[in-house]
């Protein structure tokens, strides 16, 4: 049994790649987690198996303990379906944005490709750079910014990001997972050298129903109040608001000119 491991992208349906859109309607059994958006099964068929391992326990406790051995579970699981009975089964394993930026994809392919299971990966629109492009950031934009670096954030205690170097290295930073620690990101930042000015969007659930945008800055972004799952965009490009509806036209003409 093939196992697909697809991306599911930021949320909104119309968003999933052809190919996604395909094997979810055809699949017999679902192992996705918490970060898809309902709205995507429903193309589904209503007689597929929906196996949710974002509610098992220790999943919200992602970061420490209960992590990794939930990790092992959900790679086992994997692999005995794809070694299990039923040829025309088709199993797909769902995961938020793409599958192989964070969410431990990457893992999960591993442990396929060590028990021989035949498995294949689609990839997903990141919400890492589709967040802030459905909130109307540009992530690198002419005169403003050449160059975008993914991180996470949520690794405190034994942070091994050398934020100081982010901070030097100028560009746009977007911040997976930062949520809980986005007052010690940014006073890494701006330890490291980055201006307390410097703009910040938060993009909470981007391009799902509720999707919001907090606008603020470094100095700011610890009391902002922001709940994940978002995306933190650092930089000069985060003062822009390219939708058609903003109002915000004239600022962001403003931070385009004075560059
Ligand atoms: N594979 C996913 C990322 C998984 S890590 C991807 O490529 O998008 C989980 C983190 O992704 C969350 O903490 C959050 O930072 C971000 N994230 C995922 N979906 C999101 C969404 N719809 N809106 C904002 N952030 C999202």
């Amino acid at each position: 049994m093939t196992i697909h491991l697809v991306g599911a992208g930021p949320g909104d349906p119309e968003l999933l790649t052809v190919k996604a859109a395909r094997l979810i309607a055809a699949a017999d059994v679902i192992v996705h987690d918490r970060l898809v958006d309902p709205r995507i099964f429903d193309i589904a068929s209503p007689g597929a198996e929906r196996i949710d391992v974002g509610k098992r326990p220790g999943w919200s406790a992602t970061k420490r303990p209960g992590w990794s051995a939930t990790q092992s579970q959900i790679n086992s699981l994997l692999v005995t379906l794809g070694s299990g009975p039923g040829r025309h089964r088709t199993i797909i394993r769902l995961k938020g944005g793409d599958p192989f930026v964070f969410g431990r994809g990457g893992e999960e392919a591993a442990a396929l490709q060590e028990a021989d299971v035949p498995y294949e990966i689609v990839p997903g629109l990141s919400s890492s750079l589709a967040g802030p492009a459905a909130a109307g950031i540009p992530v690198t934009h002419r005169g403003i910014s050449a160059s975008v670096t993914v991180v996470a954030g949520h690794r405190e205690g034994h942070d091994d990001t050398d934020w100081a170097a982010l901070a030097r290295l100028g560009g746009t930073i977007v911040v997976m997972m930062g949520v809980e620690h986005r007052a010690a990101i940014a006073a890494a930042l701006v330890a490291g050298g980055r201006s307390s000015c410097t703009p910040v969007a938060v993009i909470e659930r981007a391009t799902w129903e509720s999707q919001r945008t907090l606008r603020s800055t470094l100095a700011e972004l610890g009391e902002t109040d922001v709940s994940a799952p978002a995306v933190i965009v650092i930089g000069d490009v985060a003062a822009l608001s390219l939708t058609s509806q903003t109002t915000d036209a004239r600022f962001a003409q403003r931070v385009v000119s004075e560059r």
